[in-house]
């Protein structure tokens, strides 16, 4: 493409074209990232808050796509950038681009099989499903519930839509009935399907080999290529936009369960194609096994677990050849259910029973369907670099890469560092916000270390004074659900009808953040989701409250293994898995203050352990540069001030309907202009002036996929706090040695080793 317009020029069109400015990041961004695409090279690009980052990867993307006429592919964690790409960056950018590239850049979304209408069983195609008669018209009334109600809308809604993407239907309906209508991957007829010529799946696929972009979330990119890049487009470049994600999105997906209840529901399945008695027992027998074994993670599987699991191998392994087709016509989509799902409880069991070097094996339970057995990897690393960062560049780029100053830590993680890694670089192309005189980190460090009786009546003291001086306008982000909760009350009793503290769980939580987005005085507290995805600018939240460091849980299977694994090679275990997990964390959480160049307030810290302990340095490095104290006073009177001069509340807009192509119909007017940029770290400039602003709509990242048991921090170890066990993980790097830790702790010598030997710490050896 000789006369191709070059990247800069691109660049400026889109800029414009959507309203904005030239920022020294995003250039040096989209300027990094089509040198990796020529070099052939990885990436890593850390792009703070208001970089401009998606248009600094999607117009090198664009114009590398128009080069080698392939698309290239962009994947993301959330549905809401996924939505934002997809709603409001590429279309702004491709109207912005038509006239300099000749033609207007086109795009589609691809997601996985079950998001899909399945047009094969709504038309009856797999007759003996669980709902059987439920599809049929006649048998579907009012009478017949909610579910009836839901699939009577879903067969109307499948007359007219023409993508069958879930996400048009709005408001959606429940797994349970979305199931009546849907198919996985392993479900599906695929070339034998009398209805592929028309399948919704099919052609989304079809169309996406002849875009310029295709995104997608990590999952599916994930499997893609797991499983020889299949499914999406041959590409190139590979984009993976809120990278800092991707290891927990891998290892959710290729983390599997098993459970009695799967197991009678695959015999259902089977129904009258085979004889499933001996699979019926084997499934009692494993609940039975199950239910005596205690919550968490299994160091080698109990005999009686092994034999109940043998049992459901075999079982399954018999009804496997039972129902296997003797032609391909046999195979129908009842028979084809059934084989999927008796599939999978053969392959879960056989793969815990393989006990593989890498897996960590756990029991969790459920209050719905009581114990469940799990599996997954403890490192997705080797995977990662042979299956991710193969023949094409892979670009990775979020706001927080670099955690402690430095990009080895999730480097590590994604399997770039060590022998045979793959070439790559990393660049830091910092914030145009003016984080110092924007923002104030405030450690209260009075405060006593957080113990495990939850928040101390000191901690809660603090909360009262800092939320009144802020007079409301308050995030607070809690370690635990039961922190959360217990503070939301006490500062209800404490504020009365004054200032609103809502609670993460009170409501639907996007219903919640754009309660709190309205109104100056609501407070919001909540947990895990609101750490990553509340993005409210303006003056409705000045101030973060951080209750605590957030520590993976000590009990947490994969956490607690992966720091073994890492002590045993001598590595500090700490360091590496708890350490790096906070400081992202943290680096996420506090990031939720400052979203435009105007936002002002301050992030406290009611954790003293983030000046005094000795992994202090780290987790502040891993922060965005506020400008630090611990001087209370000087606080208070900060947050009195900026509450006395705080502009008004930004409008919220209502939740808008999509459109069949799967953009909302009010795209253009979504999240405010970004602030306009200056060189990072550069003296605070005067804030541009912004437009009249526009209602924001408001994103929630889903609450990510837990892969631990759902234990209360707290309450995990009887007896062992997290208090007790940083000072066991202080003790193990000044090198005490058990006894004298035994000693200081008022403990048995035996109880701290094997506390220890949990937590993946190497204690010295006691004088003989
Ligand atoms: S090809 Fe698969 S997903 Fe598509 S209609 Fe047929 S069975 Fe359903």
């Amino acid at each position: 493409m000789p006369s191709a317009p070059t990247l800069d020029s691109l660049l400026h069109s889109a800029v414009t074209g959507v309203g904005g400015s030239e920022r020294p990041g995003q250039t040096a961004m989209a300027q990094a990232v089509e040198a990796a695409v020529e070099s052939g090279e990885h990436l890593l690009v850390q792009a703070g808050t208001g970089t401009g980052k998606s248009l600094a990867y999607l117009v090198p993307a664009v114009r590398h796509a128009f080069e080698v006429g392939k698309p290239a592919v962009v994947a993301t964690a959330t549905l809401a950038l996924q939505a934002q790409v997809i709603d409001r960056d590429m279309p702004r950018l491709a109207d912005a681009l038509t006239e300099q590239l000749g033609r207007r850049p086109r795009y589609a979304l691809v997601k996985g099989r079950r998001n899909y209408l399945c047009k094969n069983k709504l038309s009856g195609g797999y007759p003996d499903d669980e709902e059987e008669g439920l599809l049929g018209i006649g048998e579907v009334d009012k009478a017949a519930g909610r579910l009836g109600q839901e699939i009577l809308r879903l067969r109307e809604w499948g007359e007219e839509t023409e993508s069958g993407d879930r996400d048009e239907l709005v408001p959606g309906v429940s797994e349970r009935a979305w199931r009546q209508v849907s198919v996985s991957a392993q479900e599906c007829l695929g070339q034998r399907c009398p209805m592929v010529g028309e399948c919704f799946v099919e052609l989304a696929r079809a169309a996406a080999k002849d875009v310029d972009v295709v995104v997608t979330n990590h999952s599916f990119m994930a499997i893609d290529s797991f499983e020889g890049r299949q499914m999406l487009p041959e590409h190139d470049l590979l984009v993976i936009d809120e990278a800092h994600e991707l290891v927990d999105r891998v290892t959710s997906t290729i983390t599997d369960e098993i459970t009695p209840g799967m197991i009678s529901a695959a015999a259902k399945r089977v129904g009258r194609l085979g004889d499933t008695a001996t699979l019926v027992d084997a499934g009692d027998f494993l609940g039975q096994i199950l239910e005596g074994v205690a919550e968490g993670r299994l160091t080698g599987l109990p005999d009686n677990l092994a034999l109940a699991l043998s049992r459901v191998r075999d079982a399954a392994r018999d009804v496997q050849s039972q129902i296997k087709p003797s032609s391909p016509a046999e195979n129908d989509g009842a028979r084809q259910m059934a084989r999927a799902a008796v599939d999978e409880v053969f392959d879960n069991a056989e793969r815990v029973l393989e006990d593989r070097e890498l897996d960590v094996v756990w029991v969790s339970s459920d209050p719905r369907r009581g114990q469940v057995l799990r599996v997954a990897p403890m490192s997705v690393a080797m995977l990662l670099r042979d299956k991710i960062f193969g023949e094409r560049s892979v670009v990775m780029t979020s706001a927080t890469l670099e955690l402690g100053g430095s990009f080895d830590a999730i480097a590590g993680q994604l399997g770039l560092r060590g022998e045979g890694g793959p070439r790559w670089n990393g660049l830091d192309v910092g914030s145009p916000f003016d984080y110092p005189s924007q923002a104030i980190a405030y450690v209260a460090q009075h405060l006593p270390a957080p113990g495990r009786d939850g928040t101390s009546p000191a901690a809660l003291d603090e909360i009262e004074a800092l939320v009144r001086a802020a007079g409301g306008r308050t995030l607070g982000l809690f370690s635990s659900t039961r922190s959360a909760k217990a503070a939301a009350e006490e500062m209800r009793r404490r504020f009365g009808a004054d200032i609103p503290v809502l609670c993460q769980g009170d409501d639907q939580t996007a219903t919640l953040v754009r309660q709190f987005a309205g109104d100056a005085r609501t407070c919001l507290f909540g947990t895990m989701s609101l750490w990553q995805g509340v993005d409210v600018p303006g003056s409705a939240c000045q101030l973060v409250i951080i209750d605590r460091i957030p520590f993976p849980r000590p009990d947490d299977p994969l956490a607690s293994a992966r720091s073994q694994a890492i002590a045993r090679m001598g590595g500090n275990g700490f360091m590496a898995v708890s350490a790096t997990h906070a400081a992202l964390r943290l680096a996420q959480g506090a990031g939720r203050l400052v979203r435009r160049s105007d936002d002002r307030g301050v992030v406290a810290f009611l954790d003293s352990r983030m000046i005094t302990a000795r992994y202090a340095g780290f987790l502040q490095r891993s922060l965005p540069p506020f400008w630090p104290t611990s001087d209370r006073a000087l606080v208070l009177q900060a947050l009195k001030r900026l509450d006395e001069t705080a502009p008004p509340v930004l409008p919220v807009a209502t939740p808008a309907l999509r459109g069949v192509t799967g953009a909302r119909d009010d795209a253009r007017m979504a999240p405010a202009p970004e602030p306009a940029a200056t060189t990072p770290k550069a003296p605070a400039p005067e804030p541009e002036p912004e437009p009249e602003p526009e209602p924001v709509m408001l994103e929630v990242a889903p609450e990510p996929a837990s892969t631990a048991p759902p234990v209360e921090p707290d309450a995990a170890h009887a007896g062992w706090s997290a208090e007790d066990d940083e000072e066991l993980r202080d003790a193990a790097d000044m090198g005490l040695t058990a006894g004298e830790l035994a000693d200081h702790l008022d403990r048995p010598q035996d109880e701290v080793a094997g506390r220890a030997a949990q937590l993946g710490l190497v204690l010295e050896a006691d004088p003989a």
